[in-house]
């Protein structure tokens, strides 16, 4: 059992992210307009490297070695080659420990855009409509991924910081293989929880566990 949170500090977190909401929104729209589907996920990358500098991490990337995922149960046969498509983690570490180990992960690559002329605006031009960003992978999930990034600076913010080691991951290929994660998280030592901020049917929930997917 967590110990309720004290209302003052739950009170300094709201408030830190509702100072942080237009530069949420900024930094979803620059992320969005990074046309990151499969094998061009570099300046997703790069604006997600840059983006945990900004919240005082030293970021690192992960490249997806197949040679060395092989045997592991989570591999499957690459589509295309790796290079310049390394993942980018960052590890927060308390100054004094104690508090259990989370990851937030998220993948930058998106579906591929479909038909131009079904866009009302173009899909890496994201424009924001009646509150929402609609762009190619706003919903899924970049928005997710900077949720998670807010969350983050929010607790700074506040003047409060994670008890327990926090590790951010930004990874190729979860709309294929699945690669890009299987190597972020052999990179990083085995978290308590990970989190995974990805869109679902809009229930105010969090899922424990998720349909597989056979690709034929
Ligand atoms: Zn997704």
């Amino acid at each position: 059992m967590t110990a309720p949170i004290d209302p003052g500090a739950r009170q300094a977190i709201l408030d830190a992210v509702a100072a942080l909401e237009g530069e949420a929104v900024e930094t979803l729209l620059r992320l969005t307009r990074c046309p990151s589907t499969l094998g061009n996920e570099l300046s997703a990358l790069n604006e997600m490297a840059r983006i945990y500098e900004g919240l005082g991490l030293a970021p690192r990337r992960v490249p997806v070695v197949p040679d060395a995922l092989r045997d592991h149960p989570g591999f499957s046969p690459p589509l295309i080659g790796y290079e310049g498509r390394d993942n980018v983690v960052a590890e927060y570490t308390p100054r004094e420990g104690g508090g259990r180990s989370l990851c937030l992960q998220g993948h930058v690559d998106v579906v591929p855009e479909g038909a131009a002329d079904m866009w009302e605006t173009p899909p890496y031009a994201p424009a924001i409509r009646n509150g929402r960003v609609y762009g190619r992978g706003a919903g899924d999930m970049k928005a997710g991924i900077v949720s998670y990034c807010m969350a983050f600076k929010a607790l700074r913010l506040a003047g409060l910081a994670p008890a327990g080691p926090v590790q951010m991951a930004s990874v190729i290929e979860e709309e294929c293989t699945g690669n890009g994660a299987l190597a972020a998280m052999l990179a990083l030592p085995r978290p308590d929880a990970v989190i995974i901020p990805e869109p679902g049917p809009g229930y105010a929930a969090l899922y424990t566990a998720e349909v597989g997917v056979v690709w034929a």
